[in-house]
This record gives structure tokens, sequence and C-alpha cells, in this order.
């Protein structure tokens, strides 16, 4: 938890510094509202603002009302007002500005520290919440709506950036046989072990999500085609080559790809690009499975870039 201090009176700054960092707290002071409210757009921004009411320009309440604002699917901030006495009887002002607690001013150390016990439960539920609803329950990867707003995400950005994006539709190959010889608990553990293998072979800003049950969807902004394609059977090697291990059986395990891209003079829609990776992935199950097959063209796959088999 990062804690942004605004507050313009040094005296004050300086004093409920000491106590943060008295307590080892991650902390950030700054003196007006319009620097906090920058500090506060930027990624992986305090999460937990200590506001002054009144402040140069952007007061205190203006600021709350901003926070407010932020995007709705973001983590949550948690705003503390900072009041003179005299302003209690204006704490609904505040509140209703969108502040979650007030703290009177001269700040007591006791009461900062209660204050900040609450912040610190509230962020961390938002926290497991946020977790719970964006991600797949058995893998903790990403879920189906999860990584098909991140596609959406990235295809804006690819479209903005000129920049190429390229999807992997992966299916393991004849899961079914699986859970019908070992039991659908043998299943799980194999999907998450997948799961683990697909995400140790990413890069931080690549993306993966379970887009079905046995279905992974894989983003890799910022590369194209063949490049995409030779990182698609990097993973599907990552799969078969050694077994899964689970409490049940050794299992061993294949899987198919298959690879489109959008960017450069390409500008398909997100059914368009999911229709094509859908369809490689086809032409990948027919042609035998265990392989990589790429999207090229006038939608329909072929093969002026090979597909790659183990
Ligand atoms: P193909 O190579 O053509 O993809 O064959 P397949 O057997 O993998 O595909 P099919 O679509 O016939 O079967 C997918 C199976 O995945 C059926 C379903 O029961 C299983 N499955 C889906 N979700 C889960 C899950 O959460 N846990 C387990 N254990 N199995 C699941
Ligand atoms: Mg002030
Ligand atoms: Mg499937
Ligand atoms: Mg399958």
């Amino acid at each position: 938890m990062k804690i942004l201090l605004v507050e313009d009176s040094a005296v004050d700054r300086q004093q409920i510094g000491a106590y943060l960092k008295e307590w080892n707290l991650d902390f950030v002071a700054v003196e007006d509202g319009a620097e906090a409210w920058n500090l506060l757009q930027k990624p992986d921004a305090p999460t937990l603002v200590l506001v002054d009411w009144v402040l140069p320009g952007l007061d205190g309440i203006q600021l709350c009302q901003r926070i407010r604002t932020l995007g709705a699917n973001g983590t949550y901030v948690y705003a503390v007002m900072l009041t003179a006495k005299d302003r209690n009887q204006h704490l609904l002002t505040a509140m209703a500005a969108g502040a979650d607690d007030y703290l009177a001013k001269p700040v007591d150390p006791s009461e900062l520290k209660a204050r900040l016990l609450v912040a610190k439960r509230i962020l961390d539920l938002q926290q497991s919440l946020r977790f719970a609803a964006s991600h797949d329950f058995l893998t903790k990867l990403l879920n189906r709506a999860e990584i098909l707003a991140s596609l959406k995400r990235e295809l804006s950005r690819s479209e903005r950036e000129e920049k190429p994006v390229s999807i992997l539709m992966a299916d393991l190959d004849h899961f079914k046989k699986i859970n019908d010889s070992l039991g659908h608990a043998a299943g799980d553990a194999v999907l998450r072990d997948v799961a683990e293998r697909l995400k140790a072979d990413l890069r931080s800003y690549d993306l993966v999500g379970r887009y079905g049950g046995e279905e992974f969807l894989i983003i890799l902004p910022n590369c194209g085609l063949s490049v995409a394609t030779r990182r698609a059977d990097e993973i599907r090697c990552l799969v078969c080559k050694d077994a899964v291990v689970t409490t049940f059986a050794t299992v061993p395990l294949t899987v198919s790809i298959g690879v489109t891209a959008a960017g450069g003079t390409q500008n398909p829609t997100i059914e368009d690009l999911l229709q094509q990776a859908d369809e490689a992935l086809y032409i990948a199950k027919k042609n035998g499975r265990n392989r990589v097959q790429t999207f090229c063209g006038n939608h329909r796959p072929c093969s002026c870039l090979p597909s790659v088999s183990g």
C-alpha cells in the first residue's frame, strides 16, 4: 500500500511524514492538489491518499471528486480528508465528494494509525475481490472476460502506435481422454500445470487467459506474425516436453495452436481476429494436432507461412 500525503503546510507535512516514516510506510508527500492528481494518474499510483481540505489551486474536495472519476475497473483509491477542527460540521460535504474517512488536525498519531488500519483492510478486500472477478478460479490465469478486455485494449494500442499485436489460440489435444481415463480431478491438475508452464514462458507484458475449458488465449503485444509463430512453437514444446506429473498419474500432453496478428495495413476487429485464430487452430487439429498453424491473408488459413509440428 503506497500512501500519498497532500498537505500545503510544511509543519503538518513534516509531522505526518515523520509518523509514516516511523511506521516504515511507503509514502510520497506533495504540496498541492494538481501535483497529487498528476501522480494519481500514473501507473502504480498510490492507493491511499491523505488529503488536506484547504490547498492552493485544486483543493481537497475537488481532488476527492477527481479521484472518484478514476477508471471504474482500476484499483480503488481510498481517500482520508484532513480537516481543521472547525470544519467538522462540513464532513458530509467531504464524504459526498468522495472521501472515505476523515481525520482532525492537528493529527493525533493513534488516530492516524487507526485510520490507516481501516484503509488497509478495505484496500486488501478490494484487491482480493478484483482478483476474483478478473481471474479464473482453477488456473489463476485471466478469465475469459478479462482476456477479451485486454485484447480490446491491446488492439486499440496497436492501432494507435502502429505496432503489431499477435494472438495465439491454444487448445489441449485429446484432453477429454484425460478426464475419461483418470477423472476430472486429474484433468484439473493438468490444467493448473499447463497454466504454470504458459506463465513461465511469457514476458511480463504478454497476457494469457483461460478462454474456455481447455483453451487458452495468449496476447503478444508488439509482436508480428513470424515471431509469434516461433513463440507459439516454443510454447507447444514447453507443453509437450515433459509429461505432467499429478498425484493420479504422469500424463503426456500435447497442444495445438492457431496464430494470427493485427497491425500494419490490417486492422481487424476482435471478432475477426478470434475467428482467424480459431480457423488456424481448426487446421492444426485437422492436420494431426501437436502443431502450430498460422493464419494469413483473405480470411483463409494458408500455407505461405509453414505450420510447425512436433
Ligand atoms: P481436441 O484435441 O479435438 O481438442 O479434443 P479434446 O478432447 O481436447 O476436446 P473436447 O472439446 O472434445 O473436450 C474438451 C474437454 O475438456 C471436455 C471437458 O469435459 C473438458 N473440460 C473443460 N473444462 C474443464 C475443467 O475445468 N476441468 C476438467 N477436468 N475438464 C474440463
Ligand atoms: Mg492546507
Ligand atoms: Mg477445445
Ligand atoms: Mg482440446
